[in-house]
């Protein structure tokens, strides 16, 4: 039974014998058969990777909640999967205490700003849902004896000093600078997702995924790979920060999933990077999208934000070792596809 915990405290103080129904389970329970199939919790399911997630979920047969307030997704990301069978959206702020009656077998925590533009306009709202956010979704796994994935960052490795970055690097992080509401809020989730595991017991996993790219980026989100490609299926200007020559590694969409999913199901809890290693440089990705897209963008110089890594390549000896996971797909080969699931009248957005 889906049951939020703010209604059960106000029936507790009615006295209430009986539970009600939320409207939303009554149709959940109606279309589930009796089979016992595992249901996954995601939060932040209605974004970029959450509903590719919850998709890849679905497909592998297994029930899906999708707990999302739409802060920054959309309903135009699972609108395809809304009314199928063994799906739920529970439009719900983590930052407040909730609950979920029915049993969960995995809880993916993927609920959280993410690009740039975002936490930027949302601070405070962004260190919330990394602290309130995930107390409430740890303790929820708790009650459940669920398996527990945190969705960590690669900025928990800041402006890094060791390249590529492995797990046991501790980062480079200015605590007080504009990013650091994002890369703070990450590393104090990490560090209460092991308090739980170490004084409550409860299975958890941390993955520290790096950037990803797919279907489903918003134009606007101000990252650049849809950055580039808004503005170069535009022909517009393509705007590199700095001279181009700091690099980033670039993970596509169905690869990440596959190791998010692997390691959710493995028994794993230290933390471990989810990335793919191929480095390239900010010019040569937009020299690479302005001839996928055959365009005739001139590439413009604007200056580096504040605090902007030079460098970042993820070390995944461990995803191999532990996960035998490595990612399949060539930026090359995942631009093309986003390109093609997306089209072109998405990526370039509604305005420049
Ligand atoms: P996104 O913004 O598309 O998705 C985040 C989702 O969380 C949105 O649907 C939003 O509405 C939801 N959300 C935010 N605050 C909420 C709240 N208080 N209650 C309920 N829902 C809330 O971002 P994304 O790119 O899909 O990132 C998903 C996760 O993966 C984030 O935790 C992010 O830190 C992590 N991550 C992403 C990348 C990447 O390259 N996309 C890289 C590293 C880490």
């Amino acid at each position: 039974m889906i049951w939020i915990a703010r209604a059960r405290a106000r029936r507790s103080a009615r006295g209430s014998g009986r539970a009600s129904v939320h409207p939303a389970l009554g149709r959940l329970r109606a279309r589930v058969s009796s089979a016992r199939v595992a249901t996954c919790l995601v939060t932040g399911g209605a974004g970029f990777l959450g509903s590719h997630l919850c998709d890849e979920l679905l497909a592998r047969s297994n029930r899906v909640i999708c707990v999302d307030n739409l802060e920054t997704g959309s309903l135009a990301n699972i609108e395809h999967i809304r009314d199928r069978e063994r799906f739920m959206h529970l439009n719900v702020d983590i930052i407040e205490p909730y609950f979920v009656d029915e049993s969960v077998d995995y809880v993916y925590h993927l609920a959280s700003p993410a690009s740039p533009i975002d936490y930027l306009r949302l601070p405070l709202h962004t260190l919330k849902v990394g602290s309130y956010g995930t107390h409430h979704t740890l303790g929820l796994a708790k009650a459940k004896r669920a398996r527990f994935l945190l969705a960590s960052t690669s900025e928990v490795y800041g402006d890094p000093q060791v390249h590529p970055q492995p797990e046991t690097y501790w980062g480079h992080v200015n605590p007080i600078g504009p990013r650091g509401v994002y890369d703070e809020a990450k590393r104090y989730a990490e560090a209460l997702t092991m308090a739980y595991h170490r004084q409550q017991g409860v299975d958890t996993a941390i993955a520290r995924i790096f950037n990803t790219f797919g279907a489903r980026m918003r134009p606007h989100d101000g990252r650049a790979i849809p950055t580039f490609l808004r503005q170069a299926l535009a022909n517009r200007p393509m705007t590199v920060f700095g001279d181009g020559s700091q690099t980033r590694s670039f993970c596509y969409v169905s690869d990440l999933i596959r190791g998010l999913i692997a390691l959710g199901e493995s028994p794993h809890h230290d933390p471990v990077n989810i990335g793919n290693p191929d480095e390239f440089t900010l010019l040569e990705l937009a020299e690479t999208v302005k001839e996928l897209t055959e365009s005739s963008s001139e590439i413009v110089y604007e200056a580096l934000p504040v605090d902007d890594p030079k460098q970042r390549k993820p070390d995944i000896t461990l995803a191999q070792e532990l996960l035998g996971w490595s990612p399949e797909v060539s930026l090359r080969e995942g631009l093309r596809r986003t390109i093609e699931q997306a089209g072109a009248a998405m990526l370039v957005g509604g305005s420049s």
